[in-house]
């Protein structure tokens, strides 16, 4: 059941973390960096002809001696050619070549924990067989906070096209998907805090092992370049929360030397911070499958 160890994966000490390469993409890089000048954010991530810079999704597998847990699944398959073509999806990656990579087969997953309902964090969880839509983690309970589950069917969000309402009417008839109220442990290990910022009931996930922590801050530091403090996806609902809550949590996971896995950097899966006479920077660890 356990990832072979040469994968990008990390033991925290009773518990196996794995990077799953779930696709790629790409959004508006000025979408990505909210205020922050294009001649600013072109620097560190060069814009392809369409303005756009490119995305990673990368989910994760948290293998604990009794459960294996997929922390959220991408942006699945079922894209019509418009779609594909303004996000430049490539059709190579995909959470399932990327689980099948990790040596992991979809019914071991016994829970898929959503940060936030979201297509490209959600819509990986449901698969097109044979002309209809399915689970794609038949064992699975799915879990996420109660509010997002709301907002998500009331499509309460900065733009239409960020939640897809009837995939999560679906999967609350199809799967177990189950509702999570605020902070809280949800295994031994593995703990869901609330952060706002992103939608209003975002989460990031702990996973505190006998040796190390890991974080897993979801779009409140979706990739390194938001580590700086104005740099900020103008798809926030809230954008100021997220100043102040992605400071402190910076804060945190120095103080903890914790490590960090991105949900859409496309350079690394894993970092550690260091504290830098300008700020903060992301020294890597492992190599994106
Ligand atoms: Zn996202």
């Amino acid at each position: 059941m356990m990832a072979p160890a040469s994968y990008a994966s990390l033991d925290l000490g009773g518990m196996r973390v794995t990077t799953i390469n779930a696709g790629r993409f790409a959004l508006d890089g000025g979408a990505m960096y909210g205020v922050v000048p294009r001649p600013l954010w072109a620097r560190v991530t060069p814009p392809d002809d369409r303005h756009r810079i490119p995305m990673a999704c990368n989910c994760l597998v948290v293998e604990t001696p009794h459960e294996c847990i997929l922390i959220d699944a991408g942006l699945g398959q079922r894209f019509d050619a418009r779609a594909r073509e303004i996000f430049d999806v490539d059709t190579d990656s995909s959470l399932q070549n990327g689980l099948s990579r990790a040596g992991i087969d979809p019914e071991q997953i016994t829970h898929v924990l959503f940060t936030h309902l979201h297509f490209d964090h959600s819509a990986g969880a449901l698969t097109t067989v044979a002309d209809k839509v399915r689970p794609t983690f038949v064992n699975a309970q799915h879990l996420a906070q109660d509010g997002e589950i709301d907002d998500g069917l009331a499509c309460r969000s900065i733009m239409g096209s960020s939640y897809v309402p009837s995939d999560i009417s679906l999967l609350r008839t199809a799967t177990r998907l189950e509702g999570i109220s605020g902070d809280t442990e949800i295994f031994p290990g593995v703990h869901v805090e609330v952060t706002g910022g992103h939608t209003e009931h975002h989460q990031a996930v702990w996973l505190r092992g006998r040796e190390q922590t890991l974080v897993y801050p979801a779009d409140l530091l979706p990739t390194r370049h938001h580590l700086r403090p104005y740099w900020i996806m103008a798809y926030d609902m809230f954008p100021h929360e997220t100043l102040t809550v992605k400071h402190d949590f910076i804060r945190r996971i120095l103080e903890q030397d914790c490590i960090v896995a991105w949900d859409h950097d496309p350079l690394s899966p894993f970092s550690h911070l260091r504290k830098t006479p300008d700020g903060v920077e992301a020294i890597d660890i492992g190599t994106m499958p």
